[in-house]
C-alpha cells in the first residue's frame, strides 16, 4: 500500500458510492484519515468497514453538500476528532436531462453541483487558512469543455467549478492551498448508466467515441484526485485535468 498521504486527513463528499467511494478508497490506501460523507450515513459506513479492513482510519458523516449547517457540523466534528482538514474533494454532482423550455430541473442540478461546491470550500477554507495548508479538488466533467446532448444545466455548473477552481488558485497560493478541478470524461457508474439509458445511448457508442477504447472506471479518478491531492502536485494550482481516455482529442 502507498502511504503518499500519510498523516493527511480528507474529506470526501457523494461518497458512498461511484467515483466518490473509489476516491476515499484510494486516499485511504495512500495513508489518509478519510471522512466518508454523503447524503445517506448507514451507505457511507459500508465505505468505512472496507477502509478499516485495509487498517486505514475512516469516518462517515451525513452531508448534504446544499446543506451549511451538514457542513459546519461535519467540519466541526473532523476537526475535533482529528484536529485538521488538509483535502477536500468535491465530488458530489448530479444530472438530469432537461428539455428545451423546461426548467424545472435548473434549481436542484445548480444547487447540488455548483452552490454545493462553493458552500463546500467556504466551510473548510478558514481552517485551511489558519493552518497555512490544504488541498482542493472539485470534481468538473469534459461536459464543461465539450457538448453532450440535453445537459445544459449540468454542463454549466461544471464550466462553473472550473472558474470557482481558478478563482481560488489564483489568490490562496500565499496560504499554502491548492485548488484544481478533474474533469473525467465517461465513467461507469450509475449516473452514467442512468443518462446513457435516458438518451437512448449505447456502451458501444460511447467507446468508439474514446481514444483508449474504454468506457473509464472510478478508480481511473480516483487515481488522478489522489496525486493532486498530494505533495507530489505542490506546484499545480488552478488547473483542469481532463481524465478521458481522449475524448475530448478525438
Ligand atoms: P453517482 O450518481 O454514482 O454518485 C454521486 C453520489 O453523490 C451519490 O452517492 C449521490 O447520492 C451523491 N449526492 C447527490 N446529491 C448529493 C448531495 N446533495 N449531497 C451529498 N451527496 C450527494 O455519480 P458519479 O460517481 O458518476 O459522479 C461523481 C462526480 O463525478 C459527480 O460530480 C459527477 O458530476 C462527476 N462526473 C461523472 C461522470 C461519469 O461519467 N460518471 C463524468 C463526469 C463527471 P444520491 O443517491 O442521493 O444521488
Amino acid at each position: 500500500m502507498g502511504s503518499n498521504l500519510a498523516d493527511r486527513v480528507a474529506i470526501v463528499t457523494g461518497a458512498m458510492r461511484g467515483i466518490g467511494k473509489a476516491i476515499a478508497l484510494k486516499l485511504a490506501k495512500e495513508g489518509a484519515k478519510v471522512v466518508v460523507t454523503d447524503v445517506d450515513q448507514e451507505e457511507c459506513k459500508e465505505v468505512v468497514k472496507e477502509i478499516e479492513e485495509m487498517g486505514r482510519t475512516g469516518l462517515a458523516l451525513e452531508l448534504d453538500v446544499t446543506n451549511e449547517e451538514d457542513w459546519h457540523n461535519a467540519v466541526k466534528e473532523v476537526k475535533e476528532k482529528f484536529g485538521k482538514i488538509d483535502i477536500l474533494i468535491n465530488n458530489a454532482g448530479i444530472c438530469d436531462l432537461e428539455e428545451a423550455g423546461d426548467i424545472s430541473k435548473m434549481e436542484k442540478i445548480l444547487s447540488v453541483n455548483l452552490k454545493g461546491t462553493i458552500i463546500g470550500c467556504n466551510a473548510v477554507l478558514p481552517l485551511m487558512i489558519e493552518q497555512k495548508y490544504g488541498k482542493i479538488v472539485n470534481i468538473s466533467s469534459i461536459a464543461a469543455i465539450v457538448s453532450w446532448p440535453k445537459i445544459p444545466t449540468y454542463s454549466a455548473t461544471k464550466g462553473g467549478v472550473i472558474g470557482l477552481t481558478k478563482c481560488y488558485a489564483g489568490y490562496l497560493g500565499q496560504y499554502n492551498i491548492n485548488v484544481n478541478t478533474i474533469a473525467p470524461g465517461p465513467i461507469e457508474t450509475k449516473m452514467l448508466d442512468d443518462v446513457l439509458k435516458k438518451l437512448g445511448m449505447t456502451r458501444d457508442m460511447v467507446c468508439k467515441a474514446v481514444s483508449k477504447g474504454r468506457i473509464g472506471r472510478p478508480e481511473d479518478i480516483a487515481n488522478a484526485v489522489a496525486f493532486l491531492a498530494s505533495d507530489d502536485a505542490d506546484y499545480i494550482t488552478g488547473q483542469v485535468l481532463v481524465v478521458d481516455g481522449g475524448y475530448t482529442v478525438k
